[in-house]
């Protein structure tokens, strides 16, 4: 069985998903993740779909392990590799940060092209699989 590592986070099943966000009916703000209520003007958010392509405002390489999500704990810093990290504009709506995956850094570029993609987290005995997102750049 499949499960998105959370349900707040991420929407739909292996081949239609989404992330989500929460929007600000008053203010038209919009948190990733989602809050509450507005921290500006308190009000309740409501479910917002995030557009699944976006470009990448900018980027950086980790070169640490973080804590998890998105590293696994149990995979150990000996298993540590490097991954680039991207803010990725989406759609002048939000900026959000996310690893990205199925690209090199000599190959990315401010503004390259990305879309969302599901991404293996943890594997478990009993069979369950708990994917989390990143983002790749989308082929031609
Ligand atoms: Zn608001």
């Amino acid at each position: 069985m499949n499960k998105f590592i959370d349900n707040k986070i991420l929407s739909g099943d292996k081949n239609q998903f989404t992330l989500l966000a929460g929007h600000c009916q008053i203010c038209s703000r919009l948190y990733f993740p989602t809050l509450l209520n507005c921290s500006v003007c308190e009000t309740d958010l409501k479910e917002y779909k995030l557009p699944k392509k976006g470009t990448i405002w900018s980027w950086t390489t980790q070169h640490f392990q973080p804590k998890n999500p998105p590293y696994d704990d149990k995979q150990g810093i000996e298993s540590f590799q490097p991954f680039c990290l991207g803010i990725i504009d989406l759609n002048n709506e939000l900026r959000i940060t996310a690893k990205l995956i199925d690209v090199t850094t000599e190959d990315i570029y401010i503004n390259m092209p990305v879309e969302l993609v599901q991404l293996p987290f943890k594997s478990f005995r009993n069979g369950n699989d708990v994917t989390t997102f990143a983002f790749q750049p989308i082929k031609k």
